[in-house]
């Protein structure tokens, strides 16, 4: 065997891994499938509703489009996965385990219990962990942690509950994940190889988030980070639950404070070569970023979870492409199938972000066709234009297309206000 055959058959074993991406879970324990979405299908108290609702006729044994997922609809996914895929390399979960309400149930006399409330997220993520593992026993699982996750959205746990809560993870984790550095402890972070080879780099978002001040645990997780790729040998995986920049809601939201942006971006582009994708979850649709001065794939995965009106979706990683499959809750006798893949859908040869960015841009029903795949809504024939983009935008109709295109192409390549001004604008940057 010649020394480049031999190149050829390395770099071909590592594109020829096969992994799972599921985000944005959301379980909820108190689905109830004869509730309607006025109080998030549930059939308990909570701080929006101190008195019982009453049932409906029409169940919703496998979800509720408007409601968290109940442990059905997840069952449903690891079912189809399996079918999928019964021995992927590994599994990757990006957080948002625990549904919306977790904390908000009331008690008897109406009342937050917090102790209680704060069992329940811990219990939904042992739920959700377990199952995952009982479909999947021989796969390596590595997971992230979500804004929903914690005792309080978007701020991870502090102080002796802080430890005790990474302590927890960290138990119920390990065993799945195979390794996990001792740099959990410091915030929920932490570095794992997969057997397959990948270095995989989990960040801790709530830190980073601009609904969150952290500021000097912030810097010292993305030091971490910077130590970790600079001393890495390659093939490293970022993973994100909430990913920098804006989303494509309400005019555009910005996800992170902007100098832990600038610093990451700093970090990515100069360790470019070595960083083979970085895959984040949070705004419940499939779609990709635009690094400003580098290549690596920014892959944002869509949710389970089908509270905004999206349908359930996983990801699968294969051959350097990637499918979604959904779960049409659109249809009365809902099944799982095939939603698009990305090399298929643009025509391209492999994950080609920038070319695929530059025909969304020059091309409107392209755009339009992306989007419903983003949600998987491409089957939904009773969807119209306009109830398509108040899912995506949150947009007001009468702006529609012109506004809302511009939010949604640059979210996907700006990260500062500045420049995603500009953008919408449709000034040069
Ligand atoms: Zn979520
Ligand atoms: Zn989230």
């Amino acid at each position: 065997m010649n020394f480049f055959f031999i190149i050829w058959f390395l770099s071909s074993l590592v594109f020829s891994q096969r992994f799972f991406v599921i985000s944005d879970v959301h379980l909820d324990v108190h689905y109830n499938s004869s509730y309607d979405t006025s109080f998030h299908c549930h059939s308990t108290r909570h701080v929006e509703s101190s008195y019982i609702p009453t049932p409906t006729n029409n169940s919703k044994i496998y979800g509720r489009l408007g409601c968290d997922s109940p442990k059905s609809l997840l069952k449903s996914a690891l079912e189809e996965m399996r079918l999928i895929d019964p021995s992927p390399d590994f599994l990757v979960l990006l957080g948002d385990s625990v549904s919306h309400y977790a904390m908000h149930l009331l008690n008897n006399e109406n009342e937050i219990d917090v102790n209680y409330n704060k069992y329940l997220v811990r219990q939904t993520i042992v739920d959700l962990t377990n199952l995952v593992e009982e479909f999947f026993p021989e796969t390596q699982i590595i997971q992230a942690i979500g804004n929903n996750d914690g005792y309080e959205r978007y701020q991870a746990p502090s102080g002796r509950e802080g430890a005790e809560y990474l302590e927890f993870l960290y138990e119920l984790w390990k065993p799945s994940a195979i390794e996990i550095s001792g740099s959990f402890y410091d915030g929920g972070y932490y570095r794992s190889f997969t057997g397959s080879g990948y270095h995989i780099l989990a960040l801790n978002t709530n830190y980073l988030s601009s609904q969150s001040e952290r500021k000097e645990e912030s810097l010292e997780q993305l030091e971490w980070l910077r130590d970790e790729v600079e001393e890495s040998d390659g093939d490293v995986i970022i993973l994100l639950h909430i990913p920098p920049g804006f989303s494509m809601y309400d005019g555009g939201e910005q996800g992170w404070h902007e100098d832990y942006s600038k610093i990451f971006f700093d970090i990515v582009e100069n360790n470019a070569r070595k960083i083979k994708y970085i895959l984040s979850g949070h705004r419940h649709l499939g779609s990709f970023k635009v690094i400003p001065n580098a290549t690596v794939p920014f892959i944002v995965n869509p949710a389970i979870s089908p509270i905004f009106f999206n349908n359930p979706s996983f990801r699968y990683f294969n051959e350097s492409d990637y499918t979604d499959f959904i779960f049409n809750l659109y249809d009365e006798a809902p099944k799982w199938k095939k939603e698009y893949s990305f090399k298929e859908f643009f025509n391209l040869e492999g994950l080609d972000f920038i070319q695929a960015y530059l025909e969304l841009e020059s091309d409107d029903d392209l755009l339009e066709k992306f989007l419903s795949h983003s949600r998987g809504l491409s089957n939904v024939k009773t969807l119209s234009r306009d109830q398509l983009w108040t899912i995506e935008t949150g947009g007001n109709h009468t702006e529609i297309p012109d506004t809302l295109r511009r939010v949604v192409l640059c979210s996907m390549k700006t990260f500062d206000q500045v420049h995603f001004n500009l953008c919408k604008n449709n000034e040069n940057i």
